[in-house]
């Protein structure tokens, strides 16, 4: 079997956004810490005898460094979070493969995966497991061996499985966006804990549906539930399995339905968006047919496509028009919830520096302003001792004159003259 290619980012991509402003805000934050480490060690070298530092000001100094060193943990961390939900078996698999171009994760399996899979990207050519926090790496050869490894491992619902894929076999890892599968909204008992532990952090939410039957009560309890916890989620609604209704006389009265009924909910009951924009986010896709067409395309370029059913070209551009969308979307929203805060904690730090800086100078500028009073009042004491010597040497010397004109005159009338 070929190598499957190396899926470039293109440079057009909306992910773009995130990944400049994330290499931005890291630089900038190696430039503080630049700045934080300089004023550090010049502090240190501050004899502290000379009242210039108090301890407390010399140790909220040196705690900027921490602080710092903590935000640029976080901020190497920083991914886009896309969240997958739907009933079992309406295709959240085979739309992750779909957009992963590859068979990544294991699909048709029903019931198998009860808990979570994260789907992230990882340097080198090597795709393995991790599960929980324990850090132990499971070699994954081919996904049946995911399934597999995934029934026998009988994780419990709130379990996260991590599958790390390699960067270089698809852009959306490389530019840092990681895909989250849950568990069937339908066979979960615990909703509320598993959206308070998994999906508060999302930054898009794509629920799939079922294009065959209109949206179920399950479904839409769901994206109530994460409403009352976020203020605007970012949704987006795949209606899967058009092709499904490739056939069917009466399809695109059937679309012009559920695309209202959808953009409804999303507008009119859940309230989290205008009409225009649930507009754009409601697409009628198949993912199985656009994971053949690029399996297809990235292993034997060239080749016949694979018999897809009529109607299939128009399905497979929604599919583009969908990931476009959802890439302007998640990367907006990703620089938005997790650059800004540290922006405005950068200028802060910065904001700290300054000011001990400039209390520093004040002090030594008003240190140096006291010693030169010192000086100039000991110069005025020695002038005016001077100048008391000076009228004493003065009075003193006409006082000799005086006396020694005495003495002589003395003198002369002993010797009679
Ligand atoms: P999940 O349980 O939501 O992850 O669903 P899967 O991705 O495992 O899909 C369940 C079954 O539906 C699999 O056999 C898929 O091949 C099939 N399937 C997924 N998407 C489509 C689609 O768009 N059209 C058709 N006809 N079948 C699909």
């Amino acid at each position: 079997e070929p190598a499957p290619k190396r899926q470039h980012s293109p440079s057009s991509s909306p992910l773009q956004v995130f990944v400049k402003a994330k290499k931005r805000i890291n630089d900038i934050y190696d430039s503080i810490d630049g700045y934080v480490l300089d004023v550090v060690r010049f502090v240190n070298n501050i004899p502290t005898d000379k009242d210039l530092l108090t301890a407390d000001q010399a140790e909220n100094i040196q705690a900027l460094q921490k602080k710092v060193k903590g935000i640029k943990e976080v901020l190497a961390r920083n991914h886009m979070k896309v969240a997958f939900f739907g009933r079992t078996s309406n295709g959240k698999s085979s739309v992750i493969n779909a957009m992963l171009r590859d068979k990544v994760l294991p699909s048709g399996m029903g019931h198998t995966t009860h808990c979570f899979l994260q789907v992230e990207g990882v340097d080198g050519d090597e795709a393995f497991l991790t599960v929980g926090d324990d850090g132990q790496r499971r070699s994954v050869e081919s996904v049946a061996q995911l399934g597999h490894a995934l029934h026998k491992e009988k994780l419990d619902e709130s379990a996260v499985v991590y599958v790390h894929w390699p960067k270089q076999r698809c852009h959306l890892l490389r530019d840092d966006v990681v895909f989250v599968d849950s568990p069937g909204i339908d066979v979960t008992q615990g909703l509320d804990a598993w959206i308070d532990a998994h999906c508060l952090d999302a930054d898009v939410f794509v629920l799939v549906a079922n294009a065959e039957s209109t949206l179920m009560q399950t479904e839409k309890n769901f994206f109530h539930k994460v409403s009352e916890r976020l203020s605007s989620p970012n949704i987006f609604i795949l209606q899967n399995r058009w092709d499904q209704t490739a056939n069917e006389p009466e399809f695109v009265e059937v679309r012009q339905q559920h695309l209202e009924r959808t953009v409804a909910f999303l507008v009119d009951e859940l309230g989290v968006m205008t009409r225009a924009q649930a507009e754009k986010r409601v697409f009628f896709v198949s993912a199985k047919e656009c994971l053949l067409q690029r399996l297809a395309e990235s292993r034997a370029p060239g080749a016949l496509p694979p018999v897809l059913a009529e109607g299939f070209q128009s399905r497979f551009f929604e599919f583009q028009e969908f990931e476009r969308r959802f890439e302007e979307c998640i990367s907006k929203s990703a620089v938005q919830t997790k650059f800004e805060q540290h922006t405005q904690r950068g200028k802060s730090i910065a904001s700290d520096l300054q000011t001990a800086l400039s209390g520093l100078y004040d002090r030594a500028q008003a240190i140096r302003a006291e010693k030169a009073t010192k000086r100039s009042k000991t110069k005025a004491r020695i002038e005016s001792t001077d100048q008391q010597l000076n009228a004493l040497i003065e009075s003193m010397k006409d006082k000799i004159y005086a006396m020694t004109d005495d003495v002589e005159r003395k003198v002369a009338v002993a010797l009679g003259e």
